[in-house]
């Protein structure tokens, strides 16, 4: 028994939490549109629940836990960037995806279980959609198909706000096909230039609300344990998630725990294009755009990591080269590279998480751990973390050259190559061929080439 405990936005509480099935613990946190690059405030859920899935898995086994982040591939921002870069929707989302899993994954973030794709799942979504029109919570009127709010007596139970808020916000789209101001797209009509699917209500495409209640819905059922995101998404995006689950299928919860993360502004300031001070992970990790210098991944994760995740968080160079310092200081420890990490993470380190992720507790204890020396204890709390792996690791060792590239092998060989790149910049020789002899042992051959970049293939 686990005393894991988890603030649950539905009763503003701190939870102890209790999968409803210990042996499929279910996650779903809602995963990016992929029109552009992700910015650093977006990587802030995929890093918070990237270290609770670590967590659930230590606790209840890693073949126990099921964690499901979609892909929002079909969005009329995706629409609109298309045609303003003349280039096809299809090529659009599945170079920006590519971006994302790259960038994720150089941030020590493990790849969920599934990441399903909203337009692999328009079936369930109609699915879902007949079933809310023959129950008598939406109603079709002009090609479009709408939630309607009335129709749930207890709509607005997430985000306790007052019905005039909620009006007001729904206010922004106001048609007259709506029967309620607050009744809220399911399906619309698309025109021939957009893209479209054959439905009940004509050629159409899904609203989002109802894209991720479909996609939880086939990957973890009709209820499931955890759902998260950012606090921006409480309302109307997961009020309206969650009218419309438990109205098709008639349950009290579609989820039990709702989690949502803080945002994040940057020296100060909302993170914003007009600003200028609007930053991708992409820039972050490849660029020199924000305090002069590339970053490492493992330093922007510890970096987002050492806020509590549900405060507010301030990106600051300051904050940076703080994380890089304690990182410094733990992996030049004496003595840190002739261990092998602890079988289980310590104790102390466990109790921290334990208290709905206080990660700061944890930093602290990892820094006693140094200070005493103990450092196996040390590297399996860090690899708990995911700071150990996105240094050093990456899995990369289990990777099998004779077999096809899967793109999470490709990702991660690109990753180390940014890593040698990176150590070569700084003159690291040692660490730089470490990384090339290392790649070697697996068959896979660096070229670097006179323009500074580096190539590889996979000697058979
Ligand atoms: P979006 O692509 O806008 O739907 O956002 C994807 C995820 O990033 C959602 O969970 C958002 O809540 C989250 N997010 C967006 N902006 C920020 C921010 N500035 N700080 C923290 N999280 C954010
Ligand atoms: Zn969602």
């Amino acid at each position: 028994m686990s005393s894991l405990k988890l603030y649950n936005t539905l009763t503003r509480t701190k939870e102890p939490f209790h999968p409803a099935d210990e042996t499929n613990v279910r996650m779903y946190v809602c995963g990016p549109t992929v029109y552009d690059h992700a910015h650093i405030g977006n990587a802030r859920p995929v890093i918070v629940f990237d270290v609770l899935f670590r967590l659930l898995r230590h606790i209840y086994g890693e073949a126990h836990v099921k964690y499901v982040r979609n892909i929002t591939d079909v969005d009329d921002k995706i629409n609109a960037r298309a045609a303003e870069r003349g280039v096809s929707i299809r090529d659009l989302t599945e170079e920006t995806n590519r971006v994302f899993q790259a960038d994720v994954a150089a941030l020590g973030c493990l790849p969920p279980t599934v990441q399903p794709r909203a337009t692999e799942h328009i079936v369930p979504m109609i699915e879902m959609i007949e079933r809310l029109i023959a129950n008598g919570h939406a109603y079709a009127a002009d090609g479009h198909v709408l939630f309607s709010v009335p129709s749930m007596a207890d709509y607005g139970r997430l985000s306790r706000r007052p019905l005039d808020e909620m009006i007001a916000g729904a206010r922004v789209d106001v048609a007259s096909y709506k029967k309620d101001e607050m009744d809220f797209v399911l399906w619309k009509p698309s025109k021939d230039d957009e893209p479209g699917w054959h439905s009940p209500w004509g050629r159409g495409r899904p609203g989002w609300h109802i894209e991720c209640s479909a996609m939880s819905w086939k990957h973890l059922g009709e209820t499931f344990d955890i759902h998260g995101g950012g606090i921006d998404l409480v309302f109307p995006h997961h009020e309206n998630e969650i009218a419309q689950s438990r109205c098709a299928f008639g349950h009290g919860v579609m989820a039990r725990y709702w989690m949502h993360n803080g945002f994040l502004q940057v020296e100060g300031e909302k993170m914003s294009k007009s600003l200028g001070n609007f930053i991708t992970i992409h820039d972050l990790l490849h660029t020199e755009k924000f305090g002069g210098r590339k970053w490492p991944g493992e330093v922007l994760r510890l970096a987002m990591l050492r806020t509590h995740y549900r405060q507010p968080i301030d990106w600051t160079v300051k904050a940076l080269e703080e994380a890089e310092r304690a990182l410094l200081a733990w992996h030049d420890a004496d003595h840190f590279d002739e261990v092998a990490p602890s079988l289980t993470p310590p104790e102390q380190l466990l109790h921290a998480l334990s208290d709905d992720l206080n990660v700061a507790e944890a930093i602290s204890v990892l820094h006693a751990l140094r200070k005493t020396g103990q450092m196996s204890a040390l590297k399996s709390g860090l690899s708990l973390l995911g700071l150990y792996d996105a240094t050093l690791c990456l899995s990369v060792r289990s990777f099998d050259p004779a077999s096809d590239l899967t793109p999470e092998s490709r990702v991660k060989i690109e990753n180390w190559i940014d890593a040698r790149l990176a150590a070569r910049a700084a003159k690291n020789w040692a660490e730089s061929d470490r990384i090339r002899d290392e790649l070697a042992s697996m068959g896979v051959a660096l070229k670097d080439n006179k323009d500074g970049t580096t190539t590889w293939e996979v000697k058979r």
